[in-house]
């Protein structure tokens, strides 16, 4: 059996749904199809996820809510016309979502509830559109068995999930099943992160042991860096969960980096194909990959992060130090990224939208206060550049060859982390280098020259 999980753009329009019904059409084994709710039809169109979040805003400040409920219900009907529906399926759409607002509580759950109706309503719609052209399907709600966790930490999918939903697409019928979000023990909608559908697929190719994951997106495969900096780069044909993990980390979006979980642990291959070019082989995912002649797979660069700087003569001889430092940032509820160290001083490098003025002040004084430390700060505005390969473990030289490349850039190398696994190295470096950093390692590392 496949799962094949539809993104945004799959389904933003009925042409596009269309499209869709077809791939799932061609063959039989894709029994279980999870959407997300319908994206940009082009650059400056707006997502109906986040016409939701602001019909949900609207709600709770009580502005001005028909208007964007409106919108909401309209791309809907617009698609279901266009796929030849009756009008039927919109009035169950608007009732399900005059519901959800009349049944509003807890601010967060509302807007889970809200958003995740993207989900819901496109699911019930796609459907239907598979039963009217003779394609046998059921709706299937979460509620059958994606248990998730409760609130405040975030969502995740508990393990009974797995054999709750063990039987799932067994019967006559394709499953179309929504996704992004799940039910508590209780009954209450919880959603995953944004871009959450993935790991919906995820899930479910978990749950029934799929043989294959297909995650359809609008891109012909996983570029081996941003298309939007690096000029033509190599497309990936293969690469393993470890690498497609450190890639997503930093910036690699196509697919959401807790999406990788599920399948990893059952070992289920992953195919990222393009549902406008269905005949293109995309990229695998898979736990082991043929070397391809390159020790680096692919090099990914991200912005928005801090650095708490803190120095202390003979640091490296006071126990508890780094675990008292780190537990200062865990009670301002704050997670962090690296911690590079030198024998009297360490960084701790923090994602910056964390953190608040007040949240700084806190942390800084209490460090001085109570860990006696010389000197500390935060520094803001640094990019984190990672270059990624499982080939990268047995090549010498690699590093200087990525510094030397950083260099010639005029950008100063704030922080360089090696993960012990030896797949990915990371440099910080200040955010107005990033794209000519990521040029130059581009240069270095996948021009013909360097293979
Ligand atoms: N619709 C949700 C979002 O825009 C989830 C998803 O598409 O995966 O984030």
């Amino acid at each position: 059996m496949i799962v094949c999980k539809f993104g945004g753009t799959s389904v933003a329009s009925a042409e596009q749904i269309q499209k869709v019904a077809n791939i799932v059409k061609a063959n039989p084994k894709r029994k279980i199809v999870v959407v997300s709710a319908p994206g940009k039809r082009f650059s400056d169109d707006i997502k109906v996820t986040d016409l939701l979040i602001d019909l949900a805003d609207a709600v709770l400040q009580n502005g001005e809510v028909e208007a964007k409920l409106q919108k909401v219900v309209n791309r809907y009907k617009e698609i279901a016309e266009g796929l030849g529906l009756d009008e039927a399926i919109s009035e169950v759409i608007e009732k399900d979502l005059r519901g959800r607002i009349a049944s509003k509580t807890d601010k967060d759950l509302f807007v889970d509830s809200l958003k995740a109706s993207g989900e819901d309503n496109n699911a019930k719609l796609v459907a239907e559109y598979f039963n009217s052209i003779g394609l046998k399907a059921k709706y299937v709600s979460p509620k059958e068995g994606l248990v998730v966790n409760d609130p405040p930490e975030r969502t995740f999918a508990l393990p009974e999930t797995y054999e709750n939903l063990k039987d799932l697409g067994k019967g006559e019928e394709i499953v179309v099943f929504p996704g992004f979000f799940g039910y508590t023990k209780d009954g209450v909608l919880r959603t995953f992160d944004r871009g959450g559908s993935d790991i919906t697929g995820s899930i479910l190719a978990a749950a029934v042991k799929a043989e294959l994951y297909e995650n359809f997106t609008d891109v012909d495969c996983v570029f081996s860096a941003n298309p939007k900096v690096v000029n033509d780069p190599v497309g990936i044909e293969e690469i393993t969960y470890r690498e497609m993990r450190e890639l997503s980390y930093a910036g690699f979006s196509v697919f959401h980096d807790e999406a990788l979980i599920p399948v990893f642990k059952f070992g289920i291959p992953v195919n990222i194909k393009n549902t406008n070019n269905p005949s293109a082989p995309g990229t695998r995912i898979m736990p082991t990959r043929k070397p391809n002649g390159r020790p680096v797979i692919g090099i990914a660069a991200d912005h928005g992060f801090s650095t708490l700087y803190v120095s202390k003569y003979l640091m490296n001889r006071e126990i508890g130090f780094g675990r008292k430092l780190l537990q200062i940032i865990e009670e301002e509820q704050i997670s962090y990224e690296h911690t590079p160290s030198g024998v009297d001083d360490i960084s701790v490098i923090i994602r910056s939208n964390q953190l608040t003025p007040e949240k700084e002040e806190r942390i800084v004084k209490r460090v001085k206060e109570e860990l006696h430390a010389d000197d500390v700060y935060f520094r803001h505005g640094f990019s984190m550049i990672v270059i990624v390969g499982e080939g990268m473990r047995k090549n010498k030289g690699l590093a200087a060859r990525a510094a030397s490349a950083i260099s010639k850039t005029g950008a100063n190398i704030e922080m360089i982390n090696q993960g012990s696994s030896e797949v990915s190295l990371v440099f910080g470096v200040l955010q107005e280098y990033e794209d000519q950093c990521l040029r130059a390692l581009y240069e270095e590392f996948f021009t013909p020259v360097a293979i």
